[in-house]
Protein backbone atom coordinates (compact mmCIF):
# COMPACT_ATOMS: atom_id res chain seq x y z
CA UNK A 1 0.00 0.00 0.00
CA UNK A 2 2.61 1.95 0.98
CA UNK A 3 4.25 1.57 -2.38
CA UNK A 4 1.15 2.52 -4.32
CA UNK A 5 0.65 5.88 -2.89
CA UNK A 6 4.20 6.21 -3.08
CA UNK A 7 3.79 5.95 -7.08
CA UNK A 8 0.80 7.68 -7.85
CA UNK A 9 1.71 11.25 -5.43
CA UNK A 10 4.96 11.68 -6.27
CA UNK A 11 5.06 14.57 -4.06
CA UNK A 12 3.20 17.14 -3.46
CA UNK A 13 3.38 20.71 -1.68
CA UNK A 14 0.80 22.73 -1.02
CA UNK A 15 0.36 26.23 -2.59
CA UNK A 16 1.68 28.90 -0.37
CA UNK A 17 -1.12 31.52 -1.36
CA UNK A 18 -4.28 29.22 -1.96
CA UNK A 19 -3.45 25.77 -0.22
CA UNK A 20 -3.93 23.81 -2.76
CA UNK A 21 -2.04 20.84 -3.34
CA UNK A 22 0.60 21.14 -6.07
CA UNK A 23 2.88 17.89 -7.48
CA UNK A 24 6.27 18.67 -7.50
CA UNK A 25 6.45 18.10 -11.32
CA UNK A 26 8.53 19.86 -14.33
CA UNK A 27 4.93 20.40 -15.46
CA UNK A 28 4.12 22.72 -12.56
CA UNK A 29 6.32 25.77 -13.43
CA UNK A 30 4.94 27.87 -10.99
CA UNK A 31 5.64 24.96 -8.03
CA UNK A 32 5.30 25.54 -4.67
CA UNK A 33 2.69 27.72 -5.94
CA UNK A 34 -0.22 26.30 -8.43
CA UNK A 35 -0.16 28.94 -10.44
CA UNK A 36 1.60 32.07 -11.99
CA UNK A 37 -1.12 34.06 -10.28
CA UNK A 38 -0.52 32.78 -6.98
CA UNK A 39 2.99 33.07 -7.02
CA UNK A 40 2.45 37.11 -8.46
CA UNK A 41 -0.16 36.93 -4.94
CA UNK A 42 2.01 35.71 -2.80
CA UNK A 43 5.13 38.02 -4.47
CA UNK A 44 2.95 41.10 -3.53
CA UNK A 45 2.09 39.80 -0.39
CA UNK A 46 5.58 39.57 0.40
CA UNK A 47 5.87 43.39 -1.17
CA UNK A 48 4.07 45.28 0.77
CA UNK A 49 4.87 43.31 4.10
CA UNK A 50 8.18 45.12 3.48
CA UNK A 51 6.59 48.30 2.73
CA UNK A 52 4.73 47.99 6.15
CA UNK A 53 7.62 47.86 8.04
CA UNK A 54 9.84 50.69 6.68
CA UNK A 55 11.43 50.61 10.38
CA UNK A 56 14.13 48.30 10.32
CA UNK A 57 15.63 49.13 6.54
CA UNK A 58 15.28 53.02 7.44
CA UNK A 59 16.96 52.89 10.80
CA UNK A 60 20.11 50.46 9.18
CA UNK A 61 20.11 53.19 6.60
CA UNK A 62 20.17 55.95 9.18
CA UNK A 63 22.95 54.04 11.16
CA UNK A 64 24.89 53.42 7.67
CA UNK A 65 24.59 57.15 7.12
CA UNK A 66 25.69 58.24 10.32
CA UNK A 67 28.58 56.15 9.89
CA UNK A 68 28.89 56.94 6.28
CA UNK A 69 29.23 60.67 7.81
CA UNK A 70 31.44 60.36 10.57
CA UNK A 71 34.33 58.09 8.11
CA UNK A 72 34.21 61.04 5.61
CA UNK A 73 34.85 63.42 8.67
CA UNK A 74 37.35 61.29 9.82
CA UNK A 75 38.63 60.87 6.23
CA UNK A 76 38.94 64.66 5.98
CA UNK A 77 40.95 65.28 9.54
CA UNK A 78 43.13 61.91 8.55
CA UNK A 79 43.41 63.18 4.92
CA UNK A 80 44.31 66.65 6.08
CA UNK A 81 46.94 65.57 9.11
CA UNK A 82 48.21 62.86 6.46
CA UNK A 83 48.78 65.64 3.74
CA UNK A 84 50.57 68.17 6.36
CA UNK A 85 52.55 65.21 7.32
CA UNK A 86 54.14 64.07 4.60
CA UNK A 87 54.08 67.57 2.37
CA UNK A 88 57.47 68.28 1.78
CA UNK A 89 56.63 72.34 2.18
CA UNK A 90 56.07 71.49 6.11
CA UNK A 91 58.60 73.05 7.30
CA UNK A 92 58.79 75.70 4.26
CA UNK A 93 55.42 76.61 5.81
CA UNK A 94 56.10 76.42 9.33
ZN1 LIG B 1 -2.59 28.52 -5.52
Amino acid sequence: MTDLTKSTSPLSVDCPTCRVAVEWIEKNTFRPFCSQRCQLIDLGEWATESFRIPQAPSAAMDEYELEEMERLLADQEDGDSDHSNSEPHKGWIQ
